[in-house]
């Protein structure tokens, strides 16, 4: 059966006063797929998802929604197509409670004097927690959870808006193996609800065990598009450095866990 393209970037470029950081790149997701998208530190990945998700604005290129030519050019544009985006700087307010970030600018209100409606939507978000059995509580302080519980609120920030696309730009690099693992659940629970994702991380094990393609840049340039089926550990790293991999030399510096366990 062949899966939807739900978003397809064309030809993007992107400058910096002018160095151009990326070159007439090009990126496709399918619906319910997790898509990994690697490369090197500077790579440019960052920056494609940041004109994607209306952070950054383009210089040109063209991006298509469901088939249909769009233009990101706010969080909102990005929030009312169904594409949320957990960055690496999380955005979530410590002193807020998980339901208050949740719905944070979108609180169900009590009547026509506009007051917040507190009960709702903290029986809101208790529902959407225990629909994905994330373990949070709805009325808890983020101020009293560790990194990868607040990296769930921001996942949930993003299901709430009834997100068909998450993106995650390396979620898992300021988590414990532990919180890892919970994240990889939510990860699978939410392929089969049919949510695309895009996800970013330097670690080849993770984008094995959860992706479906996998896309590289290389110096703001596309380097392959590779079916699981096609990622070779030796030739990934590769094609993400430019060079061949010499397998008695030092691990390169981005890779060890991978050296450790493929080479
Ligand atoms: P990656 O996420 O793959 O590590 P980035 O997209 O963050 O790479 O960066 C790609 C290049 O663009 C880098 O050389 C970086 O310094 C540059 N860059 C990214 N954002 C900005 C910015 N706001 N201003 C100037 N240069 C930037
Ligand atoms: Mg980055």
């Amino acid at each position: 059966m062949s899966q939807e393209i739900i978003l397809e970037a064309r030809g993007i470029n992107k400058s910096f006063s002018g160095v151009q950081v990326l070159k007439d790149v090009h990126m496709d997701v399918k619906r319910g797929e997790v898509h990994a998208l690697m490369g090197e530190n500077g790579a440019g990945k960052s920056t494609l998802i940041k004109i994607l998700t209306g952070a950054y604005t383009k210089d040109s290129g063209t991006i298509l929604w469901k088939g249909k030519e769009v233009e990101i050019e706010s969080r909102k544009d990005c929030q009312a197509l169904g594409i949320a985006c957990i960055y690496q700087e999380l955005s979530v307010i410590p002193a807020l409670t998980v339901a208050q970030n949740i719905y944070l600018g979108r609180e169900p209100k009590l009547g026509k004097r506009g007051l917040i409606n507190y009960k709702r939507m903290n029986q809101m978000a208790q529902d959407l927690i225990d629909s994905y059995e994330f373990p949070l509580k709805a009325t808890d302080t983020v101020d009293s959870l560790g990194i990868g519980l607040r990296q769930l609120v921001e996942i949930l920030k993003g299901l709430s808006c009834d997100s068909e696309l998450l993106i995650m730009d390396e979620p898992t690099a300021s988590l414990s193996g532990r919180e890892a693992s919970v994240l990889f659940t939510i990860i699978e629970a939410l392929k089969k609800k049919g949510v695309s994702i895009i996800y970013i991380s330097h670690r080849l094990e993770e984008v094995y065990r959860l992706s479906q393609r996998l896309t590289i840049l290389r110096d703001g340039r596309n380097a392959a598009v590779l079916e699981k089926e096609e990622i070779v550990p030796r030739e990934v790293i590769q094609t993400m450095i430019g060079k061949v991999v010499d397998e008695s030399a030092a691990p390169p510096r981005y890779y060890p866990e991978i050296r450790r366990r493929w080479f």
